[in-house]
């Protein structure tokens, strides 16, 4: 092969990487830097990120605070792995994540370290549920994402996914998420009726698992309403109140947790994506201090002390404590919005619908592939965006929540100079 031909070109993972390979259809290139809020690929090309690792890169690429320190701490011959071992920085992450995150906005829970990834937190908390309970179903909501692996899976919508399990899925139930039916109905009361008709032929659970904004469900933001009566619900029939913040969490929606301003006070949290801040595994699953009735080791596994993740975590808390971050992110999203509003009145025939809150923000439309297609012109105008939604109907914004004015402009203008080349294809 030439030179010029080796760039970007992917023949390698066609022939040695599983068919399984996904967001590398999407974004057909070969990245080699990263910095900030944008990318490039081997040819030199340039591109917003308006992804941000699917969430686990809320604070961009490579942020030179973080690498700085993740630098000295290797240069030290510091433990990059350590089991559940003591390190001064597990240490340090417990108590700045307390001091920092917990106590500021009264919250009181016990850290646990399950696997490194989002689906060893949400296995974590169905298991501590059921064993806090002795019951062994659990409730779902339509469209919910919460993972991959079995019992994340069982509570999740996707079709593709759960198509791909092998074994039934079972021990949920599923119930109507909020504005399922898009009117007034309150799919709480439907829920609650379930639970109090001794005859409904549901279980009664021992969780209640919930994300306060769907995202790969396609950015469907519950009403704060809706999901304080999912938790009144769980403290009256004395149930498990889940709150799966892997995606909505870590600054996301504009709060350090997505419920923080609604009220709620989940049993149990799950937590990963962008907790360390620089896209290195890790994952917390928090409980309250009562609900600590693991036997030592009862669940264990290799990878739960990523020291390297524990050194960038402690980094990203120290942004929370200004409170201008947060209403930075807050400025930004209602600025995202805006535009989005604008582009959907431009293109009436499109029946485009704005989503989100915070910089978790989506635009649907119910016309053929609109999400395929615009992440795609978006892709080859030079910004990595990609789609969710039960048939990827909606091209999802996630930039970095530190993300430049200039460059969350330049987004929005690739976006709706992306939307506007798919309405044209379409007469
Ligand atoms: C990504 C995600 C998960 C799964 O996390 P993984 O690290 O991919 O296992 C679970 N729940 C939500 C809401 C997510 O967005």
């Amino acid at each position: 092969m030439k030179t010029e031909d080796k760039l970007n070109n992917l023949e390698v993972f066609e022939e040695l990487e599983s068919n399984v390979r996904g967001y590398i259809r999407g974004f057909p290139a070969k990245f080699v830097k990263s910095q900030g809020s944008m990318l490039w690929d081997e040819t030199g090309k340039e591109y917003v990120d308006f992804f941000s690792g699917a969430g686990a890169l809320n604070y961009g690429h490579n942020h030179p605070d973080l690498k700085q320190k993740l630098k000295d701490f290797i240069e030290k011959d510091g433990l990059a792995m350590s089991l559940d071992m003591a390190t001064p920085q597990k240490e340090e992450f417990l108590l700045k994540f307390n001091e920092s995150i917990l106590k500021p906005r009264n919250m009181d829970y016990k850290v646990m370290f399950p696997g490194p990834t989002g689906t060893n937190s949400v296995e974590t908390a169905l298991k501590l549920a059921r064993k806090l309970t002795g019951r062994h179903t659990i409730i779902n909501f339509t469209n919910a994402y919460h993972g991959m692996t079995l019992g994340s899976l069982s509570v999740s919508g996707n079709k593709l996914s759960r198509s791909g399990a092998g074994v039934p899925l079972t021990n949920t139930n599923t119930m109507p998420y909020d504005n399922y039916f898009e009117d007034e109905t309150d799919t709480s009361k439907y829920l609650e009726k379930m639970l109090a008709d001794q005859s409904s032929a549901i279980e009664k659970p021992a969780a209640i698992i919930v994300e306060t904004v769907q995202g790969q469900g396609g950015i469907k933001v519950a009403k704060d309403e809706w999901l304080k009566s999912i938790q009144d619900i769980c403290r009256r029939y004395d149930i498990m109140f889940i709150v799966d913040d892997i995606q909505a969490g870590c600054g996301r929606v504009g709060t350090f947790f997505s419920f923080e301003n609604i009220g709620l006070d989940p049993d149990i949290i799950c937590i990963s994506k962008s907790i360390s801040g620089y896209g290195l595994p890790l994952a917390l699953t928090l409980f309250k201090p009562e609900l600590d009735i693991w036997e030592p080791g009862e669940h264990t596994g290799t990878f739960r002390g990523n020291t390297l993740a524990f050194v960038t975590a402690i980094e990203t808390l120290k942004f929370w404590e200004d409170s201008s971050f947060e209403k930075s992110i807050i400025e930004k999203g209602k600025k995202t919005r805006a535009y989005l509003e604008k582009i959907a009145k431009k293109f009436p025939s499109l029946e485009l619908e704005v989503r989100g809150r915070g910089l978790m923000n989506g635009i649907a439309s119910p016309r053929r592939n609109f999400g395929e297609e615009v992440c795609k012109e978006a892709f080859k105008q030079g910004m990595i965006m990609d789609k969710c939604g039960p048939n990827g109907e909606v091209p999802k914004l996630f930039p970095p929540i530190n993300i430049d004015d200039e460059l969350l402009d330049k987004g929005l203008v690739i976006l709706e100079k992306s939307i506007e080349s798919y309405a044209f294809n379409q007469v």
